[in-house]
C-alpha cells in the first residue's frame, strides 16, 4: 500500500458521487496502490449508505463510521489511526480541496519532504469570513510557540513517520494543522486556489470555527495567559496613577471629593479585568480537565473494508 487518503464526511450525500468520481480519476493515475478512508462523522442523511455501497463496488474505498458526530478534527484523527499508507493525505469531503493537487503533493514527497501542506492563494468565501480566517492565521503566526504556516489548513500530505508521531499525540483538543507543524521534519507548502463548496451548506458553523480557533490558540500558545498578566500590570499602573491624583487633590486643592463616579468606574473596570483573567485561566483549567478524564477521543461504530 502506498497512499492513504482520508476524507471526513458529515451529511454530504449530494457531494459523494462527484467526490468519488474525482478521487477515483486521481488515484487511478497514481504510481502506486491507494486506499481512500472515508470517515462518516455521524451523518444523519444517507451519506453512510452511499459510502457503504461504494465500498462494495470498489474495495479501495474504505469506511469508518463514528458512533455520533465528533467534529471534523476528531474524524480526521480516527482516519489517521487506521491509515496504512506510506504517505497519508488529508482532504475535505466538499471538494473545496481539489483532489487533482495530489500528484503535485506526491512529487514533493518523493523529493524528500515529510509534510506537504497546502496554502490557500485565494478563497471563495465571503469577505467577512475571509477577513476572520486571515486574522486568525496572523494571530496564530504571531503568538504560537511553534511556527505554524499562514493559510495552511488540513489539506496536506504526510509521510508515515509524521503520521506515527501524530498518532502518539493524545490531546483531546485537536488542532490538526498545529499538531502537524509541531511534529517538525521537512515541511513545504504548495499553493492552490480554494474552490467553493460543491453542494450543500458548510457543516462547520461559525461557532465551531471560533471554537477551533480558540483550540488552536490555546493549545499552541501561552500568550493568552500572558495577556492576563499584562492587562493586570496595566490596570495596576493606572490605578496607581489614579491614587496619586486623588492624594494630590486632597492635599493641594480644596475641591470636594467627587467620589461616586470615579469609584464606580474603577470598580467596574477592575471587575471586568478580573473576570477576563479568570476566563482565560478557566479556559486552560477546562482543557486540563478534558485531558485528565482520559476518555477515548472518538468511538468507532462500523469499520468496513479494513
Ligand atoms: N465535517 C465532519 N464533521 C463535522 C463537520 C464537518 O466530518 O462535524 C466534514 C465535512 O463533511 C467536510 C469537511 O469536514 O467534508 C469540512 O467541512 P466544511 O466544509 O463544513 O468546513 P469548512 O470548509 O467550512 O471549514
Ligand atoms: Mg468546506
Amino acid at each position: 500500500m502506498n497512499y492513504s487518503i482520508i476524507i471526513p464526511i458529515y451529511n454530504e450525500q449530494d457531494i459523494i458521487p462527484e467526490l468519488v468520481r474525482r478521487v477515483k480519476d486521481v488515484i487511478d493515475k497514481l504510481d502506486g496502490q491507494s486506499e481512500v478512508i472515508f470517515v462518516d462523522d455521524g451523518s444523519a442523511d444517507s451519506s453512510f449508505r452511499l459510502l457503504e455501497e461504494n465500498h462494495k463496488k470498489d474495495s479501495r474505498f474504505k469506511l469508518i463510521g463514528l458512533s455520533r458526530n465528533f467534529g471534523h478534527q476528531v474524524a480526521i484523527s480516527a482516519g489517521l489511526d487506521c491509515a496504512i499508507g506510506d504517505a497519508v493525505v488529508l482532504m475535505d469531503g466538499d471538494l473545496q480541496d481539489p483532489p487533482e493537487l495530489l500528484q503535485q503533493m506526491i512529487t514533493k514527497w518523493r523529493e524528500g519532504y515529510h509534510v506537504v501542506y497546502t496554502v490557500k492563494k485565494s478563497r471563495k468565501e465571503n469577505a467577512l469570513k475571509r477577513f476572520a480566517f486571515s486574522s486568525f492565521y496572523r494571530l496564530m503566526h504571531t503568538f504560537s510557540s511553534i511556527s505554524i504556516p499562514m493559510e495552511a489548513g488540513n489539506f496536506s500530505l504526510m509521510d508515515k513517520q509524521v503520521v506515527e508521531v501524530m498518532r502518539k499525540m493524545p490531546e483531546r483538543n485537536r488542532y490538526i494543522s498545529g499538531m502537524r507543524a509541531w511534529t517538525g521534519f521537512k515541511q513545504i507548502g504548495v499553493e492552490f486556489d480554494r474552490e467553493a463548496r460543491f453542494a450543500g451548506k458548510p457543516k462547520m458553523s461559525v461557532r465551531r470555527l471560533v471554537d477551533l480557533a480558540i483550540d488552536g490558540l490555546i493549545s499552541f500558545s501561552n500568550a493568552p495567559l500572558r495577556l492576563a498578566i499584562y492587562a493586570g500590570v496595566a490596570v495596576a499602573g493606572l490605578s496607581f496613577l489614579g491614587a496619586a491624583y486623588v492624594i494630590y487633590e486632597k492635599l493641594f486643592t480644596n475641591k470636594a471629593i467627587l467620589g461616586w463616579a470615579s469609584i464606580i468606574v474603577a470598580i467596574t473596570f477592575i471587575g471586568g479585568m478580573v473576570l477576563l483573567t479568570l476566563g482565560v485561566i478557566g479556559e486552560y483549567i477546562g482543557r486540563i480537565y478534558d485531558e485528565v478524564k482520559h476518555r477515548p477521543i472518538y468511538v468507532i461504530k462500523d469499520k468496513i473494508g479494513f
